[in-house]
């Protein structure tokens, strides 16, 4: 079964809406488990909304740390969407890729109130950092959160060992770089597609088996071994979450 831990379904990174539908569609179509993470409180009230279209759409609820500094005055109801979310994502720190520099003091106030949630009631975080991985590394340790995914991680290769040694996840997108990927164990890799493309769009169950192809290649596996792999690893993240039940008897 193909599994997307991390999808856009979003206006900001889906502007067709022709294309949403197709999406939808064959989402419906090849029963893709998708994980609809989402970058800002509008855009998970909209997920939700399509998410009533398919019984495969879990969405998260998460808002992009480059936003922070309009939330400031939201944050009682970012906690409260937080608690009510089934997955939390896509969230984290990201000050190399903030085209507003007022959104870096409020990163981490921000990113602290999803971390709460998520050690409160374990659950997954779909996490974006870029720069600084040690650090936000050491603030995930020190929350024991036990289950967070480094999304398209790109940090220090040192570091991966540590990553590894803790458990933590990783998802790999469209075009992960190979030396990292080779790097991950099995046990913790996961696949997402993030974005679909805009010109020349596919629809998920095409760019999925593109991804299957390109990484069995490169891990020498055949793509199947890959699909169960990451299908393994989704059952074993979401196992023990009341919240997922659903998920986890489309999926077994
Ligand atoms: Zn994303």
């Amino acid at each position: 079964m193909f599994i997307d831990t991390h999808l856009h379904l979003e206006k900001r990174w889906l502007k067709d809406d022709a294309h949403r539908q197709l999406a939808i569609d064959d989402i419906n179509k090849n029963k893709i488990i998708t994980w609809a993470v989402t970058s800002d409180i509008p855009a998970y009230k909209k997920t939700l909304e399509y998410a009533k279209q398919s019984k495969y759409i879990f969405p998260c609820f998460g808002v992009l740390p480059w936003y922070a500094h309009e939330y400031v005055d939201r944050f009682d109801e970012i906690a409260k969407l937080c608690e009510e979310a089934i997955m939390l994502g896509e969230i984290g720190l990201d000050e190399k890729y903030a085209k507003e520099k007022a959104c870096i003091p409020h990163q981490k106030p921000m990113f602290k109130i999803f971390l709460k949630e998520a050690e409160k009631n374990n659950k997954i975080m779909n996490l974006h950092f870029r720069g600084k991985e040690r650090e936000s590394f050491e603030i995930i340790k020190s929350y024991k959160i036990k289950k967070p995914i480094f999304h398209g991680y790109s940090g220090d290769i040192d570091l991966m060992k540590e990553l590894n040694d803790e458990g933590y996840y990783y998802t790999i997108g469209q075009r992960y770089n190979q030396e990292r990927l080779l790097l991950i164990p099995d046990d913790l890799l996961l696949l997402e597609i993030d974005v679909l493309p805009t010109e020349n769009f596919k629809v998920p169950s095409e760019v999925f088996l593109d991804m299957l192809e390109r990484y069995a290649k490169i891990k020498k596996i055949t793509p199947e071994e890959l699909e169960a792999i990451n299908q393994k690893n989704v059952l074993r993240l979401i196992g023990d979450d009341p919240n997922l039940s659903e998920m986890k008897k489309l999926i077994q």
